[in-house]
């Protein structure tokens, strides 16, 4: 599975920023049989017993890919992670500092209810921010949030160690 995502992966430099190299995961996306394959593997970690989980959250806007495709896949509801400003109705919000920049995300005061299971899913952890981010959000909201599943991980920006007791699984690592 690693191997097969590293060969759909597009390395962009100088992306979003000069001194950035960017894992530019639309090539995988665009492979159907590439793209079912990672959304099994994501899928079949939480198809068991106690690790089935209740909803799936992703962050806007990749995650949002990722995470419709993984909710479809589980049978189970999905939570979008947005951007501030998008969503109608109540919400609670978090500003975190990103690897570039700064960015604030919010969720629906409503859209878990209280001991739900989580799985939030992204499709890259680079520092952590977005990710620790939105995990504090969900908690805030009553959910159980069971773990991080992301395609990348970017383990030279130790994302992993800032997410502390937060549980994190990644299919490819890169660094
Ligand atoms: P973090 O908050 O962990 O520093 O950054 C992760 C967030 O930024 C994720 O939402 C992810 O989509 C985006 N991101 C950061 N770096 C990359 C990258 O190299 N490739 C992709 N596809 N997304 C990235």
């Amino acid at each position: 599975m690693s191997d097969l995502i590293a060969s759909r992966l597009r390395d962009v430099p100088d992306f979003p920023r000069t001194g950035v190299v960017f894992k530019d995961i639309t090539p995988l996306l665009g492979d159907g049989d590439a793209f079912g394959e990672v959304v099994r593997a994501l899928a079949a970690r939480h198809t068991q017993g106690e690790s089935r989980v209740d909803v799936v959250a992703g962050v806007e806007a990749r995650g949002f890919i990722i995470g419709a495709a993984l909710a479809h896949e589980l049978g189970v509801g999905f939570v979008p992670v947005r951007k501030a400003g998008k969503l109608p109705g109540e919400t609670v919000q978090s500003t975190y500092d990103l690897e570039y920049g700064s960015a604030t995300i919010e969720v629906h005061v409503d859209a878990v209810t209280p001991g739900q299971r989580v799985l939030l899913v992204d499709d890259v952890l680079a520092t952590g921010g977005t990710a620790i981010a939105a995990w504090d959000l969900l908690t805030r909201c009553g959910a159980d949030v069971v773990e991080l599943t992301t395609i990348v991980e970017l383990a030279f920006l130790d994302g992993r160690a800032a997410m502390g007791e937060r549980a994190v699984h990644a299919l490819h690592v890169v660094g």
